[in-house]
């Protein structure tokens, strides 16, 4: 991410970054979602793409342990399936 902002490590974690719990010490900040109440700013509320994806954190592209990103690939899915290329999920 700093690489892709220009930024500094410590400029990324100050600006982009909140304390989390004990098993996620830091974590992305949020923007309210309304699907989700709360999601990573960086994601695009209106398409659901990440809108940094060239820059997102390690922690998104090995999510959940592979170089893919699950929410991405689960809407590609569901898209095909409902053959609708604007569907996007409205569960929480
Ligand atoms: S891939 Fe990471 S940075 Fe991008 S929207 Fe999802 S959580 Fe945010």
């Amino acid at each position: 991410m700093a690489k892709y902002f220009e930024m500094t490590p410590g400029e990324v974690k100050k600006k982009f970054t909140v304390k989390g719990d004990e098993d996620t010490p830091r974590v992305l900040r949020h923007s309210e979602d309304e699907h989700f109440v709360t999601s990573c700013m960086f994601l695009d509320k209106e398409t659901r793409n990440c809108t940094i994806y060239e820059g997102r954190p390690a922690i998104c592209r090995d999510f959940p342990t592979q170089k893919r990103c699950g929410y991405y690939d689960f809407l590609t899915f569901e898209r095909e399936v409902q053959d609708d290329p604007d569907w996007v999920a409205t569960t929480n």
